[in-house]
């Protein structure tokens, strides 16, 4: 063990690894990216990331920067929870520490999965709708604030945190709070770097005045940095939108407060299958004001490739052999949804099939729920690793995307079958890639590219779903206006004027270094 892992085990109560073995364990997360790092520092309290992250600084200020990567589950996509430095993560820090069951409040460490969470407030009727992988940590939620199926019905992971504590940089810890105008100034005026974030903050907002007006017109605010354009520090701020989206650059989120709502119960199900575009379209559009919990289309192609896994989902669509299918999930008590859709049947073309929801029907749209599963499968030599995930295009695009696809996927010879949520405008390609092939580098870097190029065309964003990265990061920091860069700049350095907290994430990502850590398999 190396000098510096001995010194940090006498430093917390928690684990710092530096062996071989523990190192590749951390060097890979969901993404097409394989990056190791020097140290992996398990902590076991709020106190223990703040002795890490106070080495960190205390190194960094004497010019000796070990950058450092929170990490929750390790589920990424983007490739924003590995590094070459130090990770640190909250698998530790997974303890429910507080419960108010009139209040309906939870306060928690950041490391708790979705999955351990909702069970535990399921003895109390509760839960936190999020539709996520539910080893999905609550800090890593909030990191990455994905825009997920049930996001447009439920508001997202957003909706449901009332409070956050975060160690800053430095090590001090900031515990976000709603700040009224004497409070405000009284904290700015404080001699820390947690005084210094809100009054640097407030005057970067006050000096970026007539940029921020102008951003207010787009769609820019829902995440991170961007939440800068609605924040006014006039009246009251809370600084804590500005952590959703922020994927660990801004400082380590220790605990949240969450606000829990009761269990939704098991909803009614509707799936539609079309042989075009326009029609499947068309009957997403008189289902969306329908208020569905779930509104989902995928490319037909998805059931053919999961089918090959040994599913049978052609119980649920067995005459369309080329279109799209939609599937939809509804409220209980929405009954008059479902007659409505029933009624529907007279009018759909003949090509359609259209099955609800009964008793003899269930298991095989259970199974039929479990689509993905199937078509995400990987085999030995091809994989189908997430580069375009979680954009977002309008609706009124997506068949212009979908033409644009076909273009696409002549040039480029990969199957482009997009599925996604069209209540949240919220999709996803994954085709499938030999990743030991020696083209991979160049055929994936030239996909997100023109993928991203025609989902531009088509109105939407990139990373409109879920943040950058280190992979979609390729794309955005070389498509974002300068004056906007530099307010980004500008917030990252308030919170991290050494560039420790997951420097090659979101601003700080650097194509070249993304692409040369592509991995092999
Ligand atoms: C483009 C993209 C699309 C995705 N789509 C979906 C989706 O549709 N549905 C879905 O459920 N999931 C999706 N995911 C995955 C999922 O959003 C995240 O991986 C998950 O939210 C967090 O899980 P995790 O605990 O594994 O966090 P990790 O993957 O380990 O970390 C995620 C990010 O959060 C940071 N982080 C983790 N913990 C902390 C902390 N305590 N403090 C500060 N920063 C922290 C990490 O540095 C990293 O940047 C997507 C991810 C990406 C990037």
């Amino acid at each position: 063990m190396g000098k510096i892992a001995r010194y940090l085990n006498q430093l917390i109560v928690g684990s710092v690894f530096d062996t071989p073995d523990v190192l590749e364990n951390y060097a890979t997360d969901q993404s097409a990216l394989r990056i190791r790092p020097k140290l992996v520092a398990l902590p076991e309290s709020t106190d223990d990331v703040r002795k890490l992250m106070r080495f960190c600084y205390q190194l960094a200020a004497k010019e000796i920067k070990i950058p450092v990567t929170l990490r929750g589950s390790g589920l990424d996509e983007m490739g924003a929870d590995i590094g070459n430095g130090m990770v640190i993560s909250t698998e530790r820090l997974n303890r429910l520490l507080e419960s108010d069951k009139r209040e309906r409040l939870v306060r928690v460490q950041a490391g708790i999965t979705l999955k351990e969470l909702n069970t535990a407030l399921s003895v109390n009727g509760l839960t936190i709708p999020i539709e996520g992988h539910e080893m999905e940590t609550i800090g890593g939620l909030i990191s990455n604030n994905p825009y997920d199926d049930y996001a447009s019905k439920f508001g997202g992971i957003m909706h449901y945190v009332e409070r956050v504590e975060v160690v800053l940089a430095n090590g001090d810890v900031l515990q976000t709070a709603r700040l009224g105008n004497r409070s405000l100034k009284r904290k700015a005026s404080e001699k820390t770097l947690e005084g210094s974030i809100y009054n640097k903050l407030s005057q970067l907002v006050d000096k970026n005045e007539s940029l921020l007006k102008e951003m207010r017109k787009g769609v820019a605010g829902r995440y991170g940095y961007p939440t800068i354009v609605t924040a006014s520090f006039k009246k009251s701020i809370d600084l804590m939108p500005l952590f959703f989206g922020a994927e660990g650059t801004l400082g380590v989120i220790t605990e949240v407060i969450l606000r829990a709502v009761p269990i939704k119960q098991k909803p009614h199900r509707v799936v539609a299958t079309f042989d075009n575009f326009k029609v499947a379209q068309n009957f997403l559009d008189v289902l969306k004001p329908m208020k569905p919990r779930r509104l989902n289309v995928y490319d037909i192609r998805i059931i053919k490739i999961t089918e090959e896994s040994g599913k049978k989902l052609g119980k649920i669509a067995s005459k369309t052999k080329n279109g799209f299918v939609v599937f939809a999930e509804f409220e209980k008590k929405s009954s008059s949804a479902l007659r409505k859709i029933a009624s529907l049947r007279k009018v759909l073309p003949k090509s359609s099939e259209l099955v609800i929801e009964s008793s003899k029907n269930k298991a095989a749209l259970s199974e039929f729920e479990n689509l993905l599963i199937g078509f995400e499968n990987q085999t030995k030599t091809e994989e189908r690793v997430p580069f375009l995930t979680d954009f977002y295009v309008p609706s009124r695009n997506l068949g212009g995307l979908i033409d644009d696809l076909k273009v696409l996927e002549e040039k480029l010879g990969l199957t482009l079958a997009l599925y996604g949520s069209y209540s949240a405008s919220n999709y996803n390609l994954r085709p499938k890639f030999k990743l030991d092939d020696k083209n991979f580098s160049k055929l994936a870097t030239t996909f997100v590219r023109t993928g991203a190029f025609i989902i531009k065309r088509q109105g939407g964003e990139l990373a409109g779903g879920a943040p950058e990265g280190r992979v979609k990061a390729i794309v955005t920091n070389d498509d974002m206006p300068s004056d906007k860069m530099a307010l980004y700049a500008a917030i990252k350095n308030i919170f991290d004027k050494y560039e420790i907290l997951n420097p090659g994430v979101k601003l700080g990502a650097d194509a070249t270094y993304t692409i040369r850590h592509f991995r092999k398999k």
